[in-house]
């Protein structure tokens, strides 16, 4: 079958491999109907995710259909319609009882990074049960597609920020974590939410799609949360975009005891300026995602609360799958996210 192949550093090949078996009772093979590029994806080919295998099949957002499942698993069958969870979790050990599932000490974000992932035409998910998520017959693939990764992430973002009808909220970025995310904190229904984006075709997707949201370039933002708060800032800070100063202006937009939700994933390390930071009384939350949120999420799409299909700006056959890699990584062509179908 083909799969996207991270050959080294600077490297990803379109290879031919064997279909993926059963290798543990809690497995399962998924045959991917539907997967997308993630910035993860891209971060491994710039070498900037250490944990990253070389030889292993990229990919970690994908919906598809179970082709076989081992003899433990249980939730799921095959014929059935699922959307894959960027994490591997067990379920069982320290940090998946309390909810920590991205620490699970048997998982973490294995496919497409340490074992194979779904840019392929088939996958194999370990600990299937926790892995997958059930797709109603009436919800399509587009609308399932990034369950599993950055909607998780997007209402995971939301959820530990903490937000509630009275907040200003700032997100940093309205790439794909940042659009999922207000997708996410709209269900909170806060008081006013700003999008901050340097992108100008960017900035008219939002306006665009979400009338309601106040959008600005990252040069005035702090003088427009000003004029929208008396002075305060931002209430919550949502800092989904990883770029170069995006850290630095996370924590002076925000407003003194608020809370600051970092989810970007920086290729460089950020520097925490304590001595300035004195008396705001910060909160930071940082990392990455406790996807186990997934069956609530597919429900909020079910009653149409939550729809990130227009996120789908672009498709491209499996085969040429390096020209939608081209395309995301240029974010010309006003792309958002692209759906790669088997050919
Ligand atoms: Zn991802
Ligand atoms: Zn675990």
């Amino acid at each position: 079958m083909q799969s996207l192949t991270y050959i080294q550093k600077g490297i990803f090949k379109l290879t031919e491999k064997p279909k993926p078996v059963i290798l543990h009772p809690k497995d399962a093979i998924i045959k991917v109907t539907l997967s997308s590029i993630c910035t993860s994806d891209l971060h491994i080919k710039h070498g900037s995710v250490p944990k990253a295998v070389p030889g292993i099949t990229v990919g970690h957002e994908m919906v598809g259909i179970v082709e076989s499942v081992g003899e433990d698993v249980k939730k799921i069958k095959p014929g059935d319609r699922v959307a894959v969870n960027v994490e591997t979790f067990c379920g069982e050990c320290f940090f998946c009882k309390r909810g920590f599932v991205n620490n699970c000490e048997s998982g973490g974000w294995m496919l497409g990074c340490r074992i194979d992932g779904g840019q392929a035409e088939y996958v194999r998910v370990p600990y299937a049960d926790n892995g997958l998520t059930l797709i109603p017959d009436c919800v399509s693939d587009e609308q399932a597609l990034f369950v599993g990764d950055i909607l998780a992430t997007g209402y995971w973002a939301a959820k530990i920020s903490e937000i509630s009808e009275e907040d200003t909220v700032l997100i940093i970025g309205a790439g794909p974590t940042g659009l999922c995310t207000l997708e996410c904190i709209q269900l909170y229904n806060p008081y006013k939410i700003v999008v901050c984006e340097e992108n100008e075709k960017r900035r008219e997707f939002v306006m665009e799609h979400y009338p309601e949201v106040f959008v600005v370039e990252p040069w005035e933002c702090e003088e427009v949360l000003d004029e929208l708060t008396e002075d305060r800032r931002a209430d919550r800070v949502i800092e989904a975009a990883g770029g170069k100063d995006t850290f630095q202006l996370a924590w002076k937009c925000a407003r003194p005891n608020a809370i600051v939700t970092i989810v970007a994933l920086y290729e460089k390390d950020q520097v925490l300026p304590l001595p300035w930071m004195y008396g705001k009384n910060l909160t930071f939350k940082t990392g990455g995602v406790d996807a186990c949120d997934c069956d609530e999420i597919m429900k909020l799409i079910t009653e149409g609360k939550i729809d990130t299909t227009h996120l789908i700006t672009h498709r491209y056959p499996l085969s040429h799958i390096l020209e939608a890699y081209d395309l995301f990584a240029s974010r010309e062509n006003g792309v958002i996210k692209i759906a790669v179908e088997p050919d």
